[in-house]
């Protein structure tokens, strides 16, 4: 592993603790059939992947040296080579899972992509840093509720795991770990128009230290059938379903 040259730009930070990669592995739920890992790497959660019976498993790898390295140790393995952003997820059989020691630089492009895809993606289960974990898994009330948290529990449980150390990897990342779980909820679609859900909630969250009233503004709609108990709070004092139903009252409002 020392005289692996993790490349800084991608995101390489390889996991040396065996018994988290197999903690990642056993976090994933027993009756997923098909499953999607991003960045492999050099295989740690990867051969314990292999191990699932009866698992569709594919892995898309970015990195060139990484790929020789796999296809090398585990000619049996699917892998394929690219960038996951740019990856039609579509070819996967539906429902699949997503897991991974994920490339920092891109978590939240992934989590996006995710939500895009949120009819076929059933799971995730994965690393992040641990404030990105951390930011996932909060609920109102919380500094750091934002607008992730609102947006991934409007179509997933979120779960956070467990906490990693830095010192656990190769080379050792500035930041603490932690690994997540999200669970795709029985939420088809919203109740409320979806495109302007997203936008309130970022219109909100921008400017989080100021009231609704404040904040929502930048939607330019006016907001006079809106009742005041709604506009004198802040964005991360709502729950998810209290922002659909400020969604609907704008909805109104047009
Ligand atoms: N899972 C391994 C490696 C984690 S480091 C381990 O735990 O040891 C993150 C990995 O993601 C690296 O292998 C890096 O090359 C890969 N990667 C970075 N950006 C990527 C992208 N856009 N698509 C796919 N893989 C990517």
């Amino acid at each position: 592993m020392t005289e692996v040259r993790a490349k800084k730009f991608l995101g390489q930070h390889f996991l040396t603790d065996e018994s988290i990669a197999q903690r990642i592995v056993e976090s994933l739920s027993p009756d997923v059939k098909c499953a999607l890992e991003i960045g492999p790497g050099m295989g740690v959660l990867t051969k314990y992947l292999m191990q699932h019976e009866g698992l569709d498993f594919h892995v898309v790898e970015i990195d060139r040296e990484s790929v020789a390295y796999l296809h090398g140790h585990y000619p049996t393995l699917d892998v394929i080579e690219g960038d996951f952003l740019k990856y039609d997820l579509s070819v996967f059989s539906s429902p699949f899972a997503i897991i991974g020691n994920f490339p920092y630089n891109i978590s939240s492009q992934i989590l996006f992509k995710v939500l895009d895809n949120r009819d076929h993606v059933h799971e995730v289960v994965g690393m992040f840093q641990k404030e990105v974990a951390e930011r996932v898994a909060a609920g109102p009330g919380s500094k750091t509720y934002g607008i992730l948290s609102v947006l991934l529990a409007a179509f997933y449980r979120t779960e956070y795991l467990f906490t990693v150390h830095e010192h656990v990897f190769n080379p050792p990342p500035k930041v603490k770990s932690a690994v997540i779980r999200l669970t795709r909820n029985e939420v088809a679609e919203l109740d409320c128009d979806e495109k302007l859900f997203v936008q309130t909630v970022k219109a909100g969250f921008n400017q989080r230290r100021k009231t609704l009233r404040n904040a929502l503004r930048q939607l330019n709609i006016p907001l006079d059938g809106i009742p005041d108990t709604f506009l004198v709070k802040r964005a991360e004092q709502l729950s998810v379903d209290e922002f659909v139903t400020l969604t609907k009252m704008i909805q109104e409002c047009r």
